[in-house]
C-alpha cells in the first residue's frame, strides 16, 4: 500500500516512512491511497480474535511494509493487559438500553490516546532502528498528549523526547504524571507562557531547516498516520463486542477535537464496517458542531478559543479534518490545497452543498454539550446508574442522548477517566472518592523533574543542544 497527500503534491511514500512524518511536504496530511474493502466473510473471522489479533488483522493491511512478524511483535508488546489492564485492552459496558461505553482511557495516564500513542512508541522505535537513524520529538502539551508520549516514549532507543507545557497552568494530576518521570530520554520543560507560547516555540524550531537537520527533530501530533490507524481497530472491537450477526449496525458517539479519534471511525465505516452513524460530540468550541450541521466551515482564531471543563476539546481548527474533507470532494487535491490555504489565513469554507452526502453517504451526525450540560450529564449518569464518567466522555454521552433514534445503538467512546478531571466531578456530584487505578496511587507525592523557562525559543533550543549530539 502506498500512502498519498491530500494535497496531491508528494510522491506515494510507504507506512514507515509516513509514520515517522508530520505534515507531508506539500502541507497536507498523509493518507493511503485506497482504503482496504472488508467482506462479509472477513468481519465474520474477526469477530472471534483476540485485540492483538485484530490490531494485527487491521494494520497488516496498512503496514505492509513492515514483515508480518515484526508487525506481530510490536503489536503484542504494545497490547496487553500490563499496559492496558484488562486482555480486552478496550471493553464495552453498557450503560442502559442501546447506549455503551467503549473504554479507551485504561492505559498507563488514563486517556484515550494511550492506545494509539503506545502504539507509536513501539513502532517508532522498531523503524528508527530498520533505518539506523533517531528522532528528537519535540512537542507542546496541555495535558492529555504529553504525557501520553512520554509514557510511549520512555527509555526508547534512539528517541529524545522534550516536552512543553505551560508553567502553572496543567492540574496537579498531570504535573504529577508527566513531571515524576525519570527516564534519561525524557526532558519536561514548564514555559513561563500559555498553551500557545508553547506551541510557537514548537514551530519555531521546527521552522530553522538548519536546526531542525541537525538535531533530526519530529513530532507526534495528531495528524500523524499511526495514531489513526491504531484507532481504527477499536472501532471493530467495539462493534463485535455489542452485535452478534454482521446484520446489525451500530453508531458511534465521539468527544472530538482535532477529529483524530472520529477520523479512524470514518475510516473503518469505508472499510465496510457496519457503523450507522457517527455523531460528533464536541463541547462550547463547536465549530466541527456548525460543519457537520450546516456545511460550513469557521475555525476560530487561537485567542477566540473557549476555555472549558472538558480541556482536551478546546480545539477550533480541527487539524485531522482534511483528511474527511480530501474523500468529501472526490479526491481533487487543488480544491482541498486552496481549501485549507484559506484556513490558514483564517477564512473559512462553504461546503452545504454537500450536505446530503456528509449526513448521508458518510453517515455524520454532530452535537454540542456545555458546561451545564456536562455536569447534568455526570450527575445523571452517577444517581441513575452509578456509572461515573470524566467530562469529555460526558460531553460525548449528552449528544448520544440528543441524538439517539428509536431503536438506534450507540457505542460512546470514553476518552478519559474520571480521576484525571477530580475537580470538574466534585463540581457535578459533591465530594466523592474517585476511583484511581492502582499504578496511580501517591503519585503526586514523587518527586518531580521540570525545568522552568522563560517564553523563549532560543533557550529551548539550549537545552537540545545540550542533550542531543548534533550531526554535521
Ligand atoms: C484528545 C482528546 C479528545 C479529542 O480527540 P480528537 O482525536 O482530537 O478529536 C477528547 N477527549 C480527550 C480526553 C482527549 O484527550
Amino acid at each position: 500500500m502506498k500512502y498519498i497527500s491530500t494535497r496531491g503534491q508528494t510522491e506515494p511514500m510507504d507506512f514507515s516512512d509516513v509514520l515517522l512524518m508530520g505534515l507531508a511536504p506539500d502541507g497536507g496530511l498523509m493518507l493511503p491511497d485506497t482504503y482496504p474493502q472488508i467482506d462479509d466473510a472477513t468481519l465474520s473471522e474477526w469477530r472471534n480474535l483476540s485485540y492483538p489479533e485484530l490490531a494485527l488483522a487491521i494494520m497488516s493491511k496498512f503496514a505492509t511494509d513492515i514483515p508480518a512478524a515484526d508487525l506481530e511483535d510490536i503489536i503484542t508488546r504494545t497490547y496487553n493487559a500490563d499496559t492496558f489492564g484488562s486482555a480486552d485492552i478496550t471493553p464495552v459496558r453498557k450503560i442502559e438500553d442501546n447506549l455503551y461505553v467503549l473504554e479507551l482511557s485504561n492505559g498507563p495516564t488514563l486517556a484515550f490516546k494511550d492506545v494509539a500513542m503506545q502504539f507509536l512508541g513501539n513502532a517508532f522505535e522498531y523503524v528508527l532502528k530498520q533505518k539506523n537513524k533517531r528522532i528528537t520529538i519535540i512537542g507542546a502539551t496541555s495535558g492529555d498528549t504529553g504525557s501520553a508520549a512520554e509514557y510511549a516514549l520512555r527509555g526508547k532507543e534512539n528517541i529524545e523526547v522534550f516536552m512543553l507545557s505551560p508553567h502553572g497552568k496543567m492540574s496537579a494530576f498531570q504535573r504529577a504524571q508527566m513531571y515524576s518521570l525519570t527516564d534519561d530520554n525524557i526532558h519536561n520543560i514548564a514555559i513561563k507562557g500559555m498553551f500557545d507560547d508553547c506551541q510557537d516555540i514548537v514551530k519555531a524550531l521546527q521552522q530553522d531547516a538548519e536546526f531542525k537537520a541537525q538535531y533530526d527533530l519530529g513530532t507526534v501530533n495528531s495528524i500523524n498516520w499511526g495514531r489513526i490507524l491504531a484507532q481504527i481497530v477499536y472501532y471493530f472491537k467495539a462493534y463485535f463486542a455489542v452485535t452478534d450477526s454482521n446484520a446489525d449496525k451500530v453508531s458511534f458517539s465521539v468527544p472530538s477535537g482535532n477529529f483524530g479519534n472520529i477520523c479512524a471511525g470514518h475510516i473503518a465505516r469505508e472499510m465496510g464496517l457496519p457503523i450507522g452513524r457517527l455523531i460528533v460530540a464536541t463541547n462550547e468550541n463547536d465549530v466541527l458542531n456548525d460543519f457537520f450541521n450546516q456545511g460550513k466551515y469557521q475555525p476560530r482564531a487561537a485567542d477566540k478559543t473557549y476555555v472549558t471543563s472538558s480541556p482536551s476539546m478546546d480545539i477550533s481548527k480541527a487539524s485531522n479534518f482534511e483528511r474527511f474533507v480530501y474523500l468529501l470532494l472526490e479526491k481533487d487535491t487543488p480544491r482541498v490545497h486552496e481549501l485549507f490555504d484559506g484556513v490558514k489565513q483564517g477564512q473559512g469554507f462553504d461546503l452545504s452543498d454537500v450536505m446530503d452526502t456528509i449526513s448521508g453517504q458518510y453517515g455524520f451526525a454532530a452535537g454540542k454539550s456545555t458546561h451545564a450540560d456536562r455536569l447534568a450529564t455526570i450527575k445523571d449518569l452517577y444517581e441513575t446508574h452509578q456509572d461515573l464518567v470524566d467530562p469529555h466522555t460526558a460531553d460525548g454521552i449528552k449528544v448520544a442522548k440528543d441524538l439517539q433514534q428509536v431503536g438506534e445503538v450507540i457505542v460512546c467512546a470514553e476518552t478519559a477517566l474520571p480521576a484525571k478531571f477530580a475537580e470538574t466531578i466534585t463540581e457535578a456530584v459533591g465530594q466523592i472518592d474517585i476511583a484511581r487505578p492502582a499504578h496511580t496511587e501517591g503519585l503526586e507525592d514523587l518527586a518531580q523533574h521540570v525545568t522552568v523557562l522563560d517564553n523563549d525559543a532560543e533557550l529551548v533550543a539550549e537545552q537540545i543542544r545540550a542533550h542531543v549530539q548534533a550531526v554535521a
